[in-house]
């Protein structure tokens, strides 16, 4: 079988390996759809502790269950299921409360074990106990099915938040969680959305997703049009999905006074950013970060796709072959269009 292994930074290598062989207490799964993850590019850029090489990297993955362990009974050969990222222990604090994407081992696909840019990805024994696998209806593609990973981290974020029908949102990033929040938080019935965002083409993604204010920081002052935007109070919620301090920094200054904000893009290679602590005081916000999602958010975010609450498929604007993995990654890279994913199978 063929996968496509990170042999070192910015190296992804296609490579034949063995047909994998599986335990008892594991699952072999034909990988359909892979979708390229904002993570997967800062490990493709940086490297990771948790990653070492040759990694198989990709945790946003849909397949068809083809071989699994005697022991296990929930699944059979031919089931089509999507994944969420995380492994958790099932044993610590967090994941005995149903929060395994707090775990403390911090285990995920793709970083501790190969993950989905392959043929097949083998679900380890912890994965399948504790993972979320779930199965998907027939009419969904495994294409939007890739989508439930990432999608899930939103609904995670967007419940952190808990956005009220009639809020102002902006929403700084409009790459494909970026136009995931916009058009879910258009569902919800957020009265106004604004997005930011610097590539064109996203900009114009970020529109068609239903974003009432598109604003270009190249060539505006975004700061103040946000807040003219809102009779001069700042906008209820802010989403930051873009990795950037100065975003970081000027989200508290254009939240309104007892506004949320939401912190939800890691930024690799900082540690600390000089920050305006009075605005937490005096303007009583509530500022949060949320990382991955709990199983219960991923089943939800199934149900989405499932039931088509959103139009998925304009988040997933380029599709490649396995053997064209590393153009899959430039093309995520150069933010030209959203969600980038490979279809190992065809
Ligand atoms: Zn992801
Ligand atoms: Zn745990």
């Amino acid at each position: 079988m063929y996968s496509v292994a990170l042999t070192d930074k910015q190296t992804l290598e296609l490579q034949e390996r063995k047909y994998p062989q599986i335990t008892s207490d594991e699952i072999l799964l034909k990988v359909h759809a892979i979708g390229v993850c904002g993570s997967d590019l800062r490990v493709y850029q940086h490297g990771d502790a948790r990653v070492d090489f040759p990694r198989v990297i990709g945790h946003e993955i849909a397949g068809e269950v083809v071989d699994l362990g005697s022991n296990i009974s929930r699944f059979q050969t031919g089931d089509r299921v999507t994944l969420g990222a995380h492994i958790p222990c099932g044993e610590c604090v967090f994941c005995q409360k149903n929060e395994g994407h707090q775990c403390v081992e911090g285990k995920s696909m793709g970083y501790h074990v190969d993950g989905g840019f392959a043929e097949y990805v083998v679900l380890p024994k912890k994965f399948v106990e504790n993972g979320s696998i779930q199965k998907i209806a027939d009419t969904t593609s495994y294409e939007l099915a890739s989508l439930s990973e990432p999608f899930s981290c939103v609904l995670s974020g967007l419940y952190e938040v808990d956005v009220k029908p009639g809020e102002n949102v902006v929403v700084y990033g409009a790459g494909a969680i970026g136009c995931m929040y916009i058009a879910a938080l258009k569902k919800m019935g957020a009265a106004k959305v604004i997005a930011v965002q610097r590539s064109a083409p996203r900009r114009q993604k970020a529109l068609e997703n239903g974003a009432d204010i598109v604003i270009d920081p190249n060539s505006a002052d975004t700061a103040r049009e946000i807040i003219e935007a809102t009779q001069g109070l700042g906008t209820d919620t802010v989403i930051v999905t873009a990795p950037s301090t100065e975003v970081q920094k000027e989200a508290l200054e254009v939240v309104k006074k007892t506004g949320k904000v939401l912190f939800f893009a890691g930024i690799k290679n900082v540690t600390e950013v000089p920050i305006n602590t009075n605005h937490f005081i005096y303007k009583q916000l509530k500022v949060v970060g949320t990382h991955g999602a709990p199983r219960h958010l991923h089943i939800e975010a199934v149900k989405w796709i499932d039931e088509g609450l959103l139009d998925f498929s304009s988040f997933i604007t380029h599709t490649f072959p396995l053997n064209e993995t590393a153009n899959a990654f430039e093309t995520a890279e150069s933010k030209e269009g959203l969600k980038c994913v490979v279809k190992p199978s065809e």
